[in-house]
């Protein structure tokens, strides 16, 4: 790569992003040997940082014996082990045929509301074909995935080709808490807004409702109410409506538990996973069904009527599988929560009385703060201060990955930055990194409108 020039269509072709070369433990290394910590993993991803030696040797001792076979052939000894290893630690309700292994986070999405659309046509109950999400939800760029998103902005281009979904409000209870509202009647009222909407499009035509459980990309780590899970799945039942909960990016130990649901008594009947279970070691995604919905199938056409060329990558398996055990076997959950603790607590002490943050949100290693202009009212930033974009370039600058993001209101107006560092972290450079995102936010609010 010379200068600018470059074969690849990148985001921002005005501004192609600087090459990175290596990796080492949490850091990413770049072509000029400047290191970086990542604040962010990515998004959400490289939970055991950018190196290690047992995932690779994993991974590599796959490569060696076998990489790919095609599904509809044959199946393979690590889709099978990574399969049974997460049925195995699964809410109760999961057991054989639950695991499709797909390649990334929007893949899974399709998959699951395919598998929504299946269940209910071997049911007999073909009618049922609508799908209900949240608002400012994000699920994956794919068509199907955008449909169920919410996000304004990110759906307007592609509008004309979007199948049609039923819409509520997400739990978010900084932006929607009413004055003396408690948050236990605040969660039953955002989920009540989802009984309202099952019997406006008529319940006999729903098929399933997908929520975040912790709100990620676009809002910014929103956890839920107390009772607002229980509460949805209780509604769900009643309607006979199916729950995928997407734990693309808050699954997989994120939160502090293995499934961040585990935390909210309640349980889905279908589960997306994906960036922490390959740590980005290999694409790699998943779907998990309960047993009432393969059973389904099972008494049905006993065919699963969806695939993909690279569905259980033997490969990709490896990698997820080690991904695993190293997160169990090294304790990694407890260390999530407790350096969770840190995190918010850093969080807090830097910023709980900052003018311009408005909210510290999250769970586990998973937290974001709000940026605002009027902290009294949440008035967020004129979007043409660009808070965000410039937060993250001047991160970057000061040798941090973090995960900013703009339009975390309404879809045009709102400024967050997501923290999502590796499970494998010192408690030196969560500190270290708070420290960085406090000089940072102080030199970009000195900044002069664009
Ligand atoms: N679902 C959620 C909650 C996500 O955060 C994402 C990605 O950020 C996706 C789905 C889509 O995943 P991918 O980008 O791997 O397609």
């Amino acid at each position: 790569m010379a200068g600018n020039r470059s074969a690849l269509l990148h985001r921002n072709m005005s501004a192609p992003p600087r090459a990175a070369v290596g990796g080492d433990g949490p850091y990413v290394v770049d072509a000029q040997g400047r290191r970086y910590f990542d604040g962010a993993c990515g998004a959400a991803v490289s939970c055991l940082g950018h190196s290690h030696p047992r995932v690779a040797g994993a991974i590599a001792a796959q490569l060696n014996r076998l990489s790919f076979v095609h599904s509809d052939v044959f199946t393979n000894e690590p889709a099978e082990a990574l399969a049974r290893w997460l049925v195995d630690r699964t809410p109760e309700g999961f057991g054989e045929g639950a695991m499709l292994v797909l390649g990334s986070g929007s893949e899974a999405m399709e998959a699951a509301l395919k598998l929504a659309r299946q269940y209910w046509i071997e049911k007999g109950e073909p009618q049922r074909a609508r799908v209900i999400a949240r608002d400012m939800a994000y699920h994956g760029n794919t068509l199907g995935a955008l449909a169920a998103g919410g996000h304004p902005e990110r759906r307007k281009p592609y509008a004309p080709l979007l199948i049609d979904v039923g819409r509520i409000p997400a739990c978010h209870a900084y932006r929607g808490q009413a004055e003396g509202e408690s948050l236990e009647a605040y969660g039953a009222r955002m989920a009540d807004a989802l009984d309202d909407e099952i019997r406006r499009l008529g319940p006999e035509t729903v098929a399933a409702f997908v929520v975040e459980p912790v709100g990620g990309a676009t809002m910014g780590c929103v956890p839920p109410a107390p009772g607002y899970f229980e509460r949805l799945r209780e509604i769900c039942d009643r309607h006979g409506v199916l729950m995928i909960a997407d734990e693309v990016m808050c699954g997989m130990g994120r939160t502090g538990t293995l499934f961040a649901l585990e935390q909210e008594g309640a349980c889905a009947d279908i589960f997306t996973i994906a960036k922490g279970l390959g740590a980005g070691f290999q694409p790699v995604s998943g779907v998990l069904a309960s047993e009432k919905v393969v059973q389904a199938l099972r008494d049905g056409s006993g065919l699963l009527a969806n695939g993909h060329t690279y569905m259980s990558h033997a490969a990709a398996c490896a990698g997820a599988l080690e991904v695993l055990r190293v997160i169990e076997e090294d304790g990694l959950l407890a260390r999530v929560r407790d350096l969770g603790e840190r995190l918010r607590a850093g969080l807090e002490a830097r910023f709980g009385d900052h003018p311009h943050v408005g909210d510290i949100r999250g769970r586990g290693l998973f937290q974001a703060f709000e940026i605002v202009e009027d902290r009294a009212a949440k008035r967020p930033f004129d979007p043409a201060r660009r808070i965000a974009p410039r937060f993250k370039r001047a991160a970057l600058e000061a040798g941090l990955i973090t995960y900013p993001s703009a339009g975390g209101v309404d879809g045009r107006q709102g400024d967050h930055v997501l923290l999502a560092p590796p499970f494998i972290s010192t408690e030196a450079q969560i500190d270290a990194m708070l420290d960085t995102c406090a000089a940072v936010l102080d030199d970009v609010l000195a900044l002069q409108p664009a």
